[in-house]
């Protein structure tokens, strides 16, 4: 990527997403969005610098879109738009589906499809060389939630990352002539907050489950996603790829 080019990365202030800021590599320049953990954030902008990343730390709620608008405003003054991940993303709360609650469903549809799709909209918008863009790519975080249907847990939530999968597919063969590439990444269990809900009987049943008997690590998944994002990864594009431990 040349000096003024920026990757954005939605939900970059913990978990997955603060490692691919942190590992997007030495002199890159990385904005990311968060929602509210404003001390996570800083906190994200401490050990990227210490990696030799320079990041820029954006309030910007995905699920509003006049906030995300806003944040890809102040992307825009840092440089040029070049990787986007989309990585931001809610499970809803666990509930069986005889129990869900239409306030349930419309966060996880708001935020991890309509925020999703949004945020690739504006990514296409600066990109696509037919709107004075000179390429780039999309990598969307998704879930091994989208294979399994993830019962008696979130079928809302894996619902909405089968939705990211089609719309990889989708966006991948609508750009692909463009010099965009799309592609997901399918983490399996990785140790983040978003299990915080989780008991440790939950836990214990959830690592038995994985073939490879751990859970991932959140770099684990981040270099799966700068491979997509750089250059070695050119010639791939509406690949759903799983890093899950053979889940
Ligand atoms: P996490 O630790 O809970 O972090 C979620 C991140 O998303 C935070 O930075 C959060 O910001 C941000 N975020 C949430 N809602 C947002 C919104 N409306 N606007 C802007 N930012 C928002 O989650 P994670 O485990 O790293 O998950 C990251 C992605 O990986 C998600 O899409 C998730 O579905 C996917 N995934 C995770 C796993 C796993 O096992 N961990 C497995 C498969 C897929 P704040 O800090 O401000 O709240």
């Amino acid at each position: 990527m040349a000096d003024r080019d920026v990757m954005l990365v939605t939900g970059g202030s913990r978990g997955i997403g603060a490692a691919i800021v942190r590992l997007a590599g030495q002199g890159r320049q990385v904005a990311f969005f968060y929602r509210s953990s404003r001390a996570e954030a800083e906190a994200c902008v401490r050990a990227a610098a210490a990696e030799g990343v320079q990041a820029t730390p954006i309030q910007a709620d995905v699920s509003d879109e006049a906030s995300l608008l806003r944040g890809f405003e102040a992307v825009d003054k840092l440089g040029t738009l070049r990787v986007l991940v989309n990585n931001a993303g809610v499970t809803g709360g666990r509930s069986r589906l005889e129990d869900v609650t239409a306030a349930q469903l419309d966060e996880v549809l708001r935020v991890n499809v309509a925020g999703a799709f949004l945020c690739a909209r504006e990514a296409v918008r600066r990109m696509s060389p037919r709107r004075g863009g000179a390429g780039g790519c999309i990598v969307n975080i998704s879930s091994g939630a989208a294979k399994s249907g993830s019962p008696n847990a979130w079928i809302h939530y894996a619902a909405t990352k089968g939705a990211m999968d089609t719309m990889t597919l989708g966006l991948a063969r609508e750009v692909a002539a463009e010099g965009i590439r799309v592609n997901a990444v399918r983490p399996g269990v990785i140790a983040t907050d978003i299990h915080a809900d989780r008991s440790p009987e939950q836990f214990e049943a959830m690592t038995r489950m994985i073939p490879q008997g751990r859970m991932g690590q959140p770099e684990e998944v981040a270099r799966m996603v700068l491979w997509l994002a750089s250059e070695q990864a050119s010639y791939v594009t509406g690949g759903l790829f799983d890093v899950s431990g053979g889940l």
